[in-house]
């Protein structure tokens, strides 16, 4: 089961529960963040980031690359966080052991502020968060590309012709277009305070009641409360909220973030299976 949700030129594809599963494509360019427990629909990714080494977050890795060998596809290009790469490469390898395959991938560590390109235009740039493994957000970044105002008036043959010569026409503007923070407690928000200009901010968001306010500090989670007290700091045109515990309902979640966010409630989305 996954669900999509339609960002004008974005689409984000996922299923997301606390100790499940948690995985997401983004397209464009169709790179995966997280894998979940697997799922057909990450086959196609070209590109696969992981935030942390949870299982739920991670175990899917080896079916995906499994998947992509069984469909002849080239190289994967998989990223994570330095401290778990030597864990997955072991993962990875007991998977090809037990099918007596060698799958074609590429697995290399990331450090916050290293810059992965992932198309034309298109980037990604990980940062730190806040979690009791190591662990990554990731920010998906787009360079806008606006004709600089002195080409503005030319006819499209001359600023061809231009292109051609070297002369840069256009100005590039880098845009901050999705940010993911896989699990993570709210220490993130000090750690990489550019996710609050982010234009989509798909934000993990476990627990929603009084109850369990503690659980969140204690495996370093976000709990609404985390969201509530900084809702004036969120600038993003988007707020997806994913990772809820199943011990809530799609409606309880509505309804508590409807009450607790406020008039940043209409920019927030559910992204859950
Ligand atoms: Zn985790």
């Amino acid at each position: 089961m996954s669900v999509s949700l339609q960002f004008q030129n974005l689409r984000i594809e996922g299923s997301s529960r606390a100790g499940d599963a948690s995985w997401f494509r983004i397209h464009p360019p169709g790179l995966a963040f997280d894998v979940g427990r697997g799922s057909l629909a990450l086959a196609g990714a070209k590109e696969i980031f992981l935030t942390h080494g949870h299982l739920d977050h991670s175990l899917g890795l080896p079916f995906v690359l499994s998947l992509k060998k069984m469909q002849g596809d080239g190289a994967t290009r998989v990223f994570c966080p330095a401290g778990t790469v030597d864990g997955l490469r072991r993962l990875i390898e007991a998977a090809e052991s037990l099918e007596q395959v060698a799958y074609r991938y590429e697995l290399e560590a990331l450090d916050p502020g290293d810059q992965v390109s992932v198309g034309r235009d298109l980037s990604v740039e990980a940062f730190a968060t806040d979690h009791i493994v190591p662990s990554l957000g990731f920010h998906l970044v787009r360079v806008r590309r606006q004709l600089k105002d002195r080409f503005r008036q030319r006819p499209a043959a001359e600023l061809a012709a231009l292109r051609e010569t070297g002369i840069e026409i256009e100005d590039l503007n880098p845009e901050l277009w999705v940010t993911y923070c896989g699990d993570t407690g709210p220490g993130v928000f000090e750690l990489e305070p550019r996710l609050f200009e982010s234009t989509v901010l798909m934000l993990e968001c476990t627990f929603f009641d009084e109850e369990s306010r503690l659980r969140g500090q204690q495996f370093k989670h976000l709990h609404l409360s985390d969201l509530a007290a900084r809702a004036q700091q969120f600038r993003n045109r988007d707020l997806v909220l994913h990772h809820a515990s199943w011990r809530y309902d799609e409606m309880a979640i509505r309804a508590a973030v409807a009450r607790e966010l406020g008039g940043l409630a209409p920019r927030v989305h559910l992204m859950m299976d």
